[in-house]
């Protein structure tokens, strides 16, 4: 059965019921039709935050043979929920263009599964069509300014980097020329457009405390310079309060249910090569309000996601997890041993033996931080049993803790012994939780930091450009933001080809980027994507609605 088939045989509870299992009063919630609601900000209890148990869940690098870290997320708390605990998931809201592009959507699979699937994958509560909305503003604010007699605040065009976003995977807008058409059109300049998971105003959403927050770091977007070689921010345009009001509903926390009837929060969306790759601060605050556990993701691996997730997130939050749950599967440590994609369903020891290495560098990562783990064996049908035997016997080997979890197919049921792992590292284990740097570093000692001793990377280049960029960090004192590394999810280096543990490598910093509002700076390593585009065939071809608005084709 696909996924969507699997959604559409379960009942869903009208949202009301998931509302007062949460422990949020009915008339509370603002309603977005039967089973989505906005949560309003007031019922972030920040005292009950620090009470709370938050599990971070992660992965090994990446492999194109999936590694499942939203499903566990689901099932995982979907198994809390099952041994007495009181759990909510709370995770990132999909972005529309992969949805068309490359199958697969963002709300987890089989019986561990984020309802209503559809909703959640399409328009939702319209919280990105606000960022966009918001971000666009801003852009036309700018457009403006640079036409205007009275108002011009004297911007040079060619510093301007603000772009425009657009929902979709659409790789004929990454470069554009705007302004064409006459001295009443614009100033013609090259400009373009990234997908909105991309945009700042994203990325500084899911860091805001609240409203007011949300509005300064609006105001602190960098902009550009003028002639005179002046910095320009947001709030020199008095863009940030317009911005603000277009986002007062998008900053509310969205309730959903599992596809066992349990809570879920869905908020917000960065991407987590060029942000901080997971949901917003007030998605979780609101989660850990209610809740015994939270469990929570961050993107990509535990190189890129989790250490944001850490160094930026909580820090700047005063957010602490209490367990890294770290997903593997038998098919990407194959694929990390060097076995090629198309013969991952045989069986073979020795590749999966080869790519542990990937896995043991991950867990030494989390050590960093002083956080206890368990390793979660994502399972797959075309998995044996040998298999799981060797790699649950490898691990606790090597004195890893170590679960299967079998979610996909059996919903919580399937993680009850991830659940009491889980619950029972969070019992025993007392360490607290320490960042990897200090913020207060210089930004060099920073990159290097996390190229050393989290990238196991040799040391640090830097291209003429990005030591340009770098005077320009010092010169606006921006230098004490955290760092927010952009590099390829597939490798724990900068190159996408070294798989499994890479040794005796350079990271080569090429530019250094600007998220002033977000308040991080971007190192960026190799060639990010930040407008996608749609496959040779795109699953677009195989969507489709009947007479009564059912949808098909949708994963
Ligand atoms: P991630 O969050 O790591 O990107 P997801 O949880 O979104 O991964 O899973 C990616 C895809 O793989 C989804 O379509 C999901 O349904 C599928 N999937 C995950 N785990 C399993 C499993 N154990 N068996 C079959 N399919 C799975
Ligand atoms: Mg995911």
């Amino acid at each position: 059965m696909t996924d969507i088939e699997i959604a559409k045989g379960i009942n869903l509870k009208p949202i009301g019921e998931i509302a007062d299992s949460f422990g949020v009063s009915r008339d509370e919630l603002e309603l977005y039709g039967k089973y989505k609601a906005k949560l309003p900000l007031h019922l972030i209890d920040e005292e009950k935050v620090h009470r709370a148990k938050l599990i971070l869940v992660s992965a090994i690098s990446p492999t194109p043979a999936g590694e499942g870290k939203t499903t566990i997320s689901i099932g995982l708390s979907q198994g809390l929920n099952r041994i007495g605990k009181k759990a909510t998931v709370v995770l990132r809201e999909p972005s529309l263009g992969p949805v068309f592009g490359i199958k697969g959507g963002a709300t987890g699979g089989g019986y561990s599964q984020v309802l209503p699937m559809e909703d959640i994958n399409l328009h939702f509560t319209g919280d990105f069509a606000a960022i966009e909305k918001a971000h666009n503003l801003l852009a036309a604010i700018i457009a403006n300014n640079i036409q205007s007699k009275k108002n011009n605040i004297g911007l040079d065009p060619r510093t301007i980097t603000w772009k425009r976003v657009m929902d979709m995977n659409d790789r004929s807008l990454r470069n554009i020329i705007v302004g064409l058409g006459g001295s009443s059109s614009g100033i013609p300049r090259e400009s373009g457009f990234d997908i909105t998971a991309a945009s700042e105003v994203m990325a500084i959403l899911c860091l805001a405390s609240g409203l007011n927050d949300l509005k300064e770091r609006l105001g602190n977007i960098f902009i550009g310079f003028t002639f005179d070689k002046k910095a320009i921010y947001a709030r020199d345009l008095k863009a940030n309060g317009a911005m603000a009001v277009l986002l007062k509903d998008a900053i509310k926390p969205n309730l959903v249910q599992t596809a066992e009837g349990t809570p879920a929060i869905i908020h917000g969306g960065p991407f987590a090569n060029i942000a901080q790759g997971t949901n917003s601060v007030l998605a979780t605050k609101m989660g850990l309000s209610y809740s015994e556990y939270v469990v929570t993701e961050a993107g990509f691996g535990f190189d890129l996601g989790a250490e944001k997730f850490l160094d930026i997130k909580c820090l700047s939050s005063g957010l602490s997890p209490h367990a890294v749950v770290l997903v593997a599967t038998i098919r990407a440590l194959k694929y990390h041993g060097k076995m090629p994609l198309a013969d991952l369903k045989q069986p073979n020891l020795e590749a999966l033996k080869a790519g542990f290495v990937n896995l043991e560098k991950h867990i030494e990562n989390i050590k960093l931080f002083n956080i206890c783990s368990v390793v979660a064996i994502n399972r797959f049908v075309s998995d044996t049993d040998e298999e799981v035997d060797f790699l649950v016997d490898y691990c606790k080997h090597k004195g890893i803790q170590v679960s299967v979890a079998d979610v996909w197919a059996k919903g919580g049921e399937g993680a009850i012994d991830l659940a009491t792992k889980v619950v029972k590292t969070v019992e025993l284990c007392n360490s607290r939780f320490i960042p990897l740097y200090d913020w207060e570093w210089t930004v060099e000692k920073k990159i290097e930091t996390i190229a050393k001793k989290i990238y196991g990377a040799e040391a640090v280049d830097y291209t003429s450009k990005a030591k340009a960029s770098l005077r320009k960090v010092y010169s606006l004192g921006l230098d004490k933001l955290p760092i927010c590394m952009a590099k390829t999810q597939k490798s724990l280096s900068d190159n996408p080809e070294l798989l499994g543990r890479p040794k005796d490598f350079i990271i080569t910093v090429r530019d250094i980027e600007i998220a002033a509002g977000a308040g991080f700076i971007i190192p960026i390593t190799g060639d990010i994507m930040r407008m996608p585009g749609l496959p040779e065939f795109p699953a677009s071809e195989s969507i489709d609605i009947d007479n009564d608005g059912n949808i098909i084709g949708l994963f």
